[in-house]
């Protein structure tokens, strides 16, 4: 065998991510591909995978990716002739208790809402369906009988084929060992066969993909997990066509298996693999059987499947699968090295997510684009905290230990905490502050009053800081609030071009004069939304510009990736320079007023703009916009200077009722005020026209800039969504997103966003409405609406206006 001296794309790994991707490659974009893998194909984890195959997931985009691997494996066999093995035997989910089931009534609605049929069944219905099962403790079940179960090697096999059949060359016992690299960039990938020059590399090397990363510098913070499951002997009377079945309850799963069953579990208390590097010669094999770690799932499975207790177990497998810090898998291309793209850390649903992940992987590899909002799996979505082995396995083995727990609204993750503190942490933790965390930022989420516990209770209904983030609420509506948003996400772009350089990226004009602040989002070339942010003009040459604490990775690279060709400009990433303190409420001028000799009248501090201002001795950047509808200012704070500030701030505003205030009130005033969220309200799925975000958006300018020629495609035709807003009276009710809209009685999409406004007193959801022959106010206004809430109906009123807007004279004054 002699290895091509070169290729196009490189693919790495031959599991079932590596053949998708490939497959995909050859067959849509007839590219030039070579796939190497080091050992045989399917040798890794995929080999071992118990097979089930399930597609519902809570982001719209990633449940179509999961849809499209089970269209993909029905008809692979029609067009490779080697069957995948898929059955759609649908899946059972059995709930025991009435927070689960709630859980299942609110999946269903998002099945509905993502156009999937779930059906709730009652201990009966499933006892018929699955009738060797215990049901004297179900409450029911969800049931999706387009879920299935597939031969994992098979599929693998067979898009193995497909790949070479449409062009790609596969090529196994061919281990990478390193690339070749000129700025930045990959030239030729090395292995132990010699060199093959490239433009890209996929990285689909399964939980050896970190190891694979670092030898390009990248980063993909993944731990391989000890995982186990059991195969039985046949069992009398189980069908062959029996459903898949999940016991989250009870931490177990089922499946068929030529008549017996296979039944694992995500235990509480999972076991790391290695955190050392994964050896490579790691093929076709298994850990040792831990019967004494798996007789927890044992108990629990016997007492739902009764006859399990008899009969033989045939084998146990305990195979090692790479699992994340979040539960979701790692896809697109590394912020470290622009044409490395990475498909790995599948947290044990590798196999239903292979087929789709490898069409949108390819499609991303061509254009250097997610084809979808992919966010939720974006590679972009870590920082360098990932790159702490430690912290990132004790997160992971969390994360794994919640697969099968309720998922309650809000709930945060435990471990590795503190981690990034702001340094007002002890001064809010002194006031009762209960914190959240978001990449790896402490992050306020609201204030304990006396008497209540400084702790999350989580529940289904109301949780147990509903009353006090009103509090919060009404105070920054009728007084001032200050919030700690140090974690904020800040960079500068600075030289000759960096103007130039932004007019090309940013949607709105941000070319003002120096002194001004531009909201503005970033395009990709479909006129999606890929970043929603604030750019202040500090210099000629100077911009300072500050985004989400979770989009930094993200919109760092997107920036730095679209400086176009041969321009003098440079973007820093200076978040840890400034503490960020957000002043906003009615009172908020008579406050910085007290603690500036600067003219914060106005006149002369008008809204969006920018000024450095002294505060306590300290050269403060403070930006007038806001984002709870109020008048008030960002005060960007060099980081060392946060808490005296913050001190002085306090002290000259106790006297106008100022208070901090955390990001559960800063949720419900943004809901309230109409502002959108990037990730949820806008993604790369949405135009701004969709999102009514139009008038951000510099088309009547002659300067071209990304997105621009789709935006200008669709142009003056009836646009086929739009976001609007929604409430709903029933204080009874809790919209959390994903709740579906329906006008006249017919779906017309579902909720991205919801809450609760408390100067309202009404519950505030956002969402695209739907019509394909064209949105127009007339059909946004003449409908009847109603919500889709944990499958009731509950009747809504549209908004098309913020359902809030104080006076321009309160906000812009
Ligand atoms: C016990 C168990 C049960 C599971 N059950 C299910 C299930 O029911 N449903 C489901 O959807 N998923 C399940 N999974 C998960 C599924 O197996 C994985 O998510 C999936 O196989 C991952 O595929 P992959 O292609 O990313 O990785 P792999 O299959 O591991 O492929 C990666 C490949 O890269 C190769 N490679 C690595 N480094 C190099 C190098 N330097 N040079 C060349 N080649 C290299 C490796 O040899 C390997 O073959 C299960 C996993 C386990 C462990």
């Amino acid at each position: 065998m002699t290895l091509p001296s070169q290729a196009a794309i490189v693919v790495i790994g031959g599991g079932i991510i590596g053949c998708s991707t490939a497959y995909h490659l050859a067959r849509d974009h007839k590219a030039d591909v070579v796939l190497l893998e080091q050992g045989k194909l399917t040798s890794g984890s995929t080999w071992h995978a118990a097979g089930l195959v399930g597609q519902l997931r809570s982001s719209a985009s990633i449940t179509r990716v999961l849809k499209y691997s089970v269209d993909l494996y029905k008809g692979l066999e029609a067009e490779t002739g080697l069957a995948t093995g898929w059955k759609m035997t649908g899946c059972l989910r059995l709930a025991t208790n009435a927070d689960r089931w709630t859980e299942y009534k609110r999946l269903a609605t998002t099945a509905k809402s993502f156009g999937m049929d779930m059906q709730l069944l009652s201990p009966a219905e499933v006892k018929a369906m699955w009738p060797l099962m215990e049901t004297g403790d179900l409450v029911g079940a969800s049931w999706l009988p387009t879920d299935g179960q597939a031969s994992p090697s098979d599929i693998t096999q067979s898009l193995a084929k497909g790949a070479r059949m449409h062009g790609a060359k596969l090529y196994e016992d061919v281990l990478v060992t390193g690339f070749d690299m000129t700025d930045g960039r990959i030239t030729a990938v090395k292995t132990n066969q010699g060199d093959i020059a490239c433009d890209k590399v996929v990285n689909c090397a399964g939980q050896w993909a970190r190891q694979v990363g670092v030898m390009a510098g990248i980063n993909v913070p993944l731990q391989p997990v000890k995982h186990q499951y059991i195969i039985t002997e046949k069992i009398a009377g189980l069908a062959t066509d029996a459903p898949t079945l999940r016991d989250p309850d009870r931490r177990t799963y089922f499946k068929e298996e030529v008549g017996g069953l296979v039944m694992g579990g995500y235990e509480p208390n999972p076991q790391a693999w290695t955190t050392a590097d994964v050896p490579n010669d790691w093929q076709f094999r298994l850990l040792d059987d831990d019967y004494d770690h798996f007789e927890q799932h044992m108990t629990q499975a016997i007492a739902r499947v009764p006859a399990l207790e008899t009969v033989g177990v045939k084998q146990m497998i305990n195979g090692p699968e790479s699992f994340t810090p979040d539960g979701n898998f790692i896809l697109g291309v590394a912020p470290e090295c622009a044409n490395m793209f990475v498909g790995a850390g599948f947290n044990a649903f590798g196999i239903a997510s292979g087929g789709g992940a490898g069409w949108v992987l390819a499609q991303w590899v061509v254009d250097g684009e997610a084809p979808l909002d992919l966010w939720v799996v974006d590679i972009r979505r870590f920082s360098s905290l990932h790159r702490d082995r430690q912290w990132v396995c004790e997160r992971t083995l969390e994360a794994y230990g919640k697969h099968y727990t309720i998922g309650f609204p809000h709930e945060e993750y435990a471990s590795g905490r503190p981690r990034i503190v702001s340094p007002l942490y002890d001064r809010l933790k002194e006031q009762r502050a209960v914190f959240g965390s978001k990449l790896g930022w402490e992050r306020p989420n609201w204030f304990a009053p006396n008497g209540v516990e400084p702790k999350d209770i989580y529940s289904m209904g109301r949780q147990n800081w509903f009353a006090a983030v009103g509090d919060e609420h009404r105070h920054v509506r009728e007084q001032v609030g200050i919030f700690d948003q140090s974690s904020f996400a800040k960079y500068e772009l600075s030289g000759p071009d960096a103007a130039k350089a932004l007019d090309w990226i940013c949607a709105n004009d941000v070319s003002k004069p120096t002194g001004r602040l531009i909201y503005t989002q970033l395009l990709n070339t479909r006129g999606g939304i890929e970043a929603d942010l604030t750019v202040a003009r500090l210099a000629e040459e100077k911009f300072y510009i500050v985004t989400g604490t979770g989009f930094r990775t993200h919109d760092a690279s997107w920036i730095s990736d679209h400086i176009g060709e041969g321009l003098n400009a440079r973007l820093t990433d200076v978040t840890e320079d400034f503490g960020t303190l957000s002043l906003m409420g009615p009172r908020a001028r008579d406050v910085l007023a007290a603690v500036t000799v600067a003219d914060v009248s106005n006149a002369g501090f008008p809204f969006g703009h920018v000024r450095e201002i002294a505060i306590a001795g300290q050269i403060v950047r403070a930006l007038r916009v806001t984002y709870v509808g109020e008048l008030g200012w960002e005060l960007h704070v060099p980081i060392a200077a946060t808490g005296e500030v913050f001190d002085a701030l306090m002290a000259a505003g106790k006297k106008h009722g100022i208070r901090p205030v955390g990001y559960r009130a800063l949720e419900s005033l943004r809901l309230e005020k109409g502002y959108r969220a990037w990730g949820s309200d806008i993604t790369p799925n949405d135009t701004p026209q969709e999102a009514g975000l139009g008038w951000a958006v510099k088309l009547r300018k002659n300067t071209d800039f990304v997105g621009r020629r789709a935006l200008e495609k669709v142009g003056g035709a009836p646009l086929k969504k739009r976001f609007a807003g929604f409430t709903v009276d029933d204080p009874e009710i809790v919209l959390l997103g994903r709740e579906t809209i329906l006008r006249n009685g017919e779906p017309v999409g579902y909720l991205t966003s919801g809450g609760y406004g408390y100067t309202i007193g009404r519950n505030i959801g956002y969402g695209y409405v739907r019509n394909a022959d064209g949105v127009s106010d007339d059909f946004l206004i003449s409908g009847g609406y109603e919500l889709v809430v944990a499958m009731e109906r509950t009747p809504a009123k549209i908004h098309l206006e913020p359902m809030y807007d104080p006076t321009a004279e309160r906000v812009k004054a």
